[in-house]
């Protein structure tokens, strides 16, 4: 791709630096980011330096010489990639962060087709993305939140659970590798382009029998976050815990959430996750042929509710099923094991 100058000096004023710069993932607050080079600066940067003039489309570091640039140079800067990568990122996401977004916003985008897109494509990338992840490392607050819930490490390598612990890093590699727009289709990005789960760190893969993720439940770990849990924004497939619905004899715990499934899991209880309370779908009442079901969701009205109606589903296609009838009113799983071992 080969751009004239003129073409250039069209693209950077029909581009919003602020905006290039949020969707990059940097959060901009009051015309400032957290420059890039944190060690640079006192307190890793704590106070952003980097301030951005979005009249000449320019950013400058106070603190570090070579910080500094126009919208272009901010791409390169912060992907690592060339000048002429740079253009091809710009212009590829040109038509949704021009500057009269309100024009845009006003006129919906146009749907992509998902026929353009290869098979399992959304399964691809988020297979891509938890590659980006860690597994959960010990000693570090996460390891310690689980634990608190019961929940350690045997059961966490088992079920493959990540952490998002560079934000900024995995967002900026996941733009690196994809258009946004693809990284929108696979439910990862908002629609202002930044990614999602800043405030989620811990990433519970759903994952069928053969390891693949289809899906997953990202979890907050600091108590002033609200939702604590947000879903991947795509269909729930399938149960949590999916794997252990295999068509044999057997006897299969039913409760409310990831992390409810974790704590039996890490009781040597086999068992199954259903997201929310409504969130139990009719055709994944044949994934548990053969088993007993005992229902554990929690003993609250909506619980009790739901229990209720999955019950008389599983019953119908023949299945045996019981309540766990041990939870206490206003009781989950967690609260349970935890009063009981405290
Ligand atoms: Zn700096």
């Amino acid at each position: 791709m080969i751009m004239s100058n003129s073409e250039i000096q069209e693209l950077k004023s029909s581009l919003s630096i602020t905006v290039v710069a949020k969707r990059l993932g940097l959060s901009v607050e009051r015309g400032h980011f957290r420059c890039f080079f944190p060690e640079r600066h006192a307190n890793g940067d704590r106070t952003p330096s980097v301030s951005i003039n979005e009249e000449k489309g320019y950013f400058k570091c106070f603190v570090c010489e070579n910080v500094k640039g126009d919208v272009i140079s901010l791409v390169q800067m912060y992907l690592g990639i060339s000048f002429a990568e740079a253009l091809k990122w710009l212009k590829g996401d040109a038509p949704s962060i021009k500057r009269d977004m309100q024009k845009s916003t006003a006129q919906k985008p146009k749907k992509q087709e998902n026929s353009e897109r290869p098979k399992f494509f959304k399964e691809k990338v988020i297979f891509d993305f938890l590659n980006l992840l860690s597994p959960i490392p010990p000693n570090s607050k996460a390891a310690w939140w689980l634990a608190k819930r019961h929940i350690y490490k045997p059961v966490w390598d088992k079920v493959l659970l990540r952490l998002m612990d560079d934000y900024h890093r995995t967002s900026r590699e996941l733009l690196a590798k994809y258009s946004l727009e693809d990284l929108q289709y696979a439910g990862l990005f908002n629609n202002q382009g930044i990614l999602r789960y800043g405030r989620h760190p811990i990433i519970i893969p759903y994952i069928d029998e053969q390891h693949r993720p289809f899906f997953f439940q990202a979890r907050a770990i600091e108590k002033d976050v609200v939702p604590k849990e947000l879903n991947l924004q795509k269909a729930i497939p399938f149960p949590y815990n999916k794997e252990v619905l295999d068509g044999k004899p057997g006897i299969v715990y039913l409760c409310e959430g990831a992390i409810d499934t974790l704590t039996l899991l890490g009781h040597n209880f086999t068992a199954v996750g259903v997201p929310g309370v409504n969130s139990f779908k009719p055709e994944w009442v044949e994934m548990f042929k053969n088993k007993k079901v005992i229902l554990c969701l929690d003993n609250d009205a909506a619980g009790r509710a739901s229990e209720a109606r999955i019950s008389a589903m599983l019953q119908e296609a023949g299945l045996e099923t019981h309540s766990f009838g041990l939870l206490p009113e206003g009781e989950d799983i967690n609260s349970w094991f935890a009063s009981r071992q405290s």
